[in-house]
């Protein structure tokens, strides 16, 4: 059987598509990271210099969008704009945007008062993310993720001694032994449940808005594969056992330093024993109980998540199969079970 015929085959059993065709947010920087121009000191500092290169201003792990109201618009700043982030202390370089440079740079934690309030208005990327260019966006999340790490690796921890940059600043070499440490990215795996024709979702007293359901999540232990790590977290979070496990797409978390693993997880029965830590409740839901959630009271994660992603995509799924479904024999599942 083809890949493709057999990429069908499970789709018509289970109605979930096999991967997305949109972005997930965060994704499609439009730089070039350059990593062959890091080493090059000469390069760096001239281009730090260059009136031409922009900068990539964060305060406090906030990005800074111009102006101080109005649709968010990501500040990179150039010229006499960036001399602040030119004498910032902590940099990188993120890449080359059609051959400029661009940097990011801390304008510092010991500022109490946002600094450059003429040059724009610094804000949580998450919170302004939904009217970002999708580009800028991605740019800012890397740039987050970068300073965020260099902020939080002042000293080695192996031996305890300061760190200082290296690579433009996109490593962190020890000043006494020496060990070279790399931006951390915590692997978390991110599954929308399904069993039949009902979606798991559930709600955590973390959540701030009490009525939000979403899909469950958990980060990766070591020596774990992923599909592994899929059941785990579903089984201790809600009680429920994960037949198969289907990679959807990543989204990049630099908050502060995850990627996002989106899932589909089969479930073997729908019987729910919620842990009562991570979740307070969880329940299946049909397609046309999420369509129709303001009436049932809940609401869903917002649309620049990947938890959205999974479950509209899900939703979206069942719209177009439930038609042609019927004339379509049931077929054997391709999947492996991954819990016997
Ligand atoms: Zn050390």
């Amino acid at each position: 059987m083809l890949l493709a015929e057999a990429r069908d085959a499970c789709d018509t059993d289970s109605m979930i598509p096999p991967s997305s065709p949109v972005p997930n947010a965060y994704t499609g920087s439009p730089l070039d990271r350059a990593s062959e121009r890091r080493r090059d000191a000469e390069w760096l500092a001239a281009c730090r210099h260059d009136d031409a290169s922009r900068f990539v201003p964060m305060w406090r792990g906030k990005v800074m969008l111009r102006g101080q109201g109005g649709a968010p618009v990501a500040a990179l700043l150039s010229g006499a704009e960036a001399q602040a982030c030119r004498e910032a202390e902590r940099w990188a370089l993120l890449g080359l945007q059609d051959g400029v440079a661009v940097f990011a740079a801390d304008l510092g934690p010991e500022h109490e008062v946002a600094p450059l309030p003429e040059l724009g208005r610094f804000e949580d990327l998450r919170t302004v993310v939904a009217g970002l260019d999708a580009g800028e966006a991605a740019i800012l999340a890397h740039a987050r993720g970068l300073m965020v790490w260099r902020g939080r690796t002042l000293f080695c921890a192996g031996c305890g001694a300061p760190t200082a940059p290296q690579e433009g600043g996109t490593m962190l070499a020890c000043t006494r032994c020496g060990t070279h440490h790399f931006p951390r990215t915590d692997p978390a795996v991110i599954m929308l449940v399904t069993h039949r024709d009902r979606a798991l979702l559930g709600h955590a007293q973390r959540f701030a808005n009490t009525a939000m359901y979403s899909t469950l999540a958990g980060f990766v232990e070591p020596g774990e594969s992923l599909e592994e790590a899929v059941a785990r977290e579903v089984f201790e979070e809600a009680g429920v056992r994960v037949a198969r496990a289907r990679y959807h797409s990543s989204q990049p978390w630099p908050f502060p330093s995850s990627i996002m693993l989106g899932f589909y997880a089969e479930a073997s029965d729908e019987a729910i024993r919620v842990d009562g830590e991570e979740l307070t409740d969880a329940r299946w839901f049909t397609r046309a109980q999420v369509r129709d959630r303001a009436s049932g009271g809940f609401d869903i994660p917002p649309p620049d998540s990947i938890a959205r992603r999974l479950i509209d995509d899900w939703v979206a799924a069942g719209e177009s199969k439930v038609e042609a479904l019927p004339q379509t024999p049931p077929k054997a599942s391709l999947w492996k079970p991954i819990l016997k």
